[in-house]
């Protein structure tokens, strides 16, 4: 797991291939027990479970997981007893009602983007995918998130697929000149920059970035590099729900 600042009221967190029990495809590093967290990719979902509530037991809040779709749909919980899973959606937003809560999202090589309002009172977690870019769900889940707080509202983005390793067919890079996130990869051919995008959506929201690219980088899962695999989380949390311990290890990080 790696963890940095979203906003100074919350942290995401961002978990990796390791430190759960999944088996292949699903598995972690060096044969060890996997930390596949979807329920879609074929795993057993006695696993799943178990390690998702492994993950809530180390991080504090319940989680609260999307069936995401590669859309543009945000859904936003006000409810304090918001339910563990609220449906299709690529973007949740958790509203100050909603205490000991935290929004998850879940990737292997798309872009999982946190948001947070200066005190961490909303939070949001979103998908950002080719798809996603192109639909918007960034900036409708930011106009939500702004709906809700007053505060200046920061961003955090995970590991991902990289410009340089996202190849895609000359139409689609063509298509993501619109979005400021056409690349070209290593060997010269057509790519989309997903952070290039999600920047220029963010519109000046100050974002802070795991540099670290999924295909390239064997600690956390790659649709790109394996195919059949896990997913991994990001997750927002705020300051006041995480664990003492868990805390002291985020903070060492910056
Ligand atoms: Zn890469």
């Amino acid at each position: 797991m790696v963890s940095c600042r979203i906003s100074p009221g919350a942290r995401a967190f961002f978990t990796s291939r390791a430190g759960g029990v999944s088996r292949p495809p699903c598995g972690g590093p060096g044969g060890s027990g996997g930390l596949n967290l979807a329920l879609h990719v074929g795993d057993d979902p006695a696993d799943v479970v178990a390690n998702r509530a492994r993950l809530e037991r180390t991080l504090g809040p319940g989680l609260v997981w999307m069936d995401q779709v590669h859309g543009n749909t945000v859904r936003v919980a006000v409810d304090p007893a918001a339910a563990e899973a609220v449906g299709e959606c690529d973007a949740l937003v958790i509203g100050p009602q909603v205490t000991g809560r935290a929004p998850a999202v879940l990737v292997a090589d798309c872009a999982p983007v946190l948001l947070a309002d200066e005190s961490g009172s909303v939070l949001a977690a979103v998908h950002v995918g080719r798809a996603g870019l192109f639909a918007g769900v960034l900036p409708a889940a930011l106009r939500r998130v702004r709906e809700l707080t007053a505060e200046p509202v920061h961003a955090a983005v995970g590991p991902h697929i990289c410009g340089r390793c996202y190849e895609v067919g000359a139409e689609l890079s063509e298509r993501a000149r619109a979005f400021g996130a056409a690349s070209t990869t290593t060997h010269g051919t057509p790519a989309i920059d997903l952070l290039a995008g999600i920047r220029g959506q963010l519109e000046g929201v100050p974002l802070t970035v795991i540099d670290a690219c999924t295909v390239e980088d064997e600690r956390w899962f790659s649709y790109r590099r394996d195919g059949v695999t896990g997913r991994f989380a990001g997750l927002a949390v705020r300051n006041g729900d995480t664990p003492p311990a868990i805390r002291r290890w985020a903070d060492a990080l910056g």
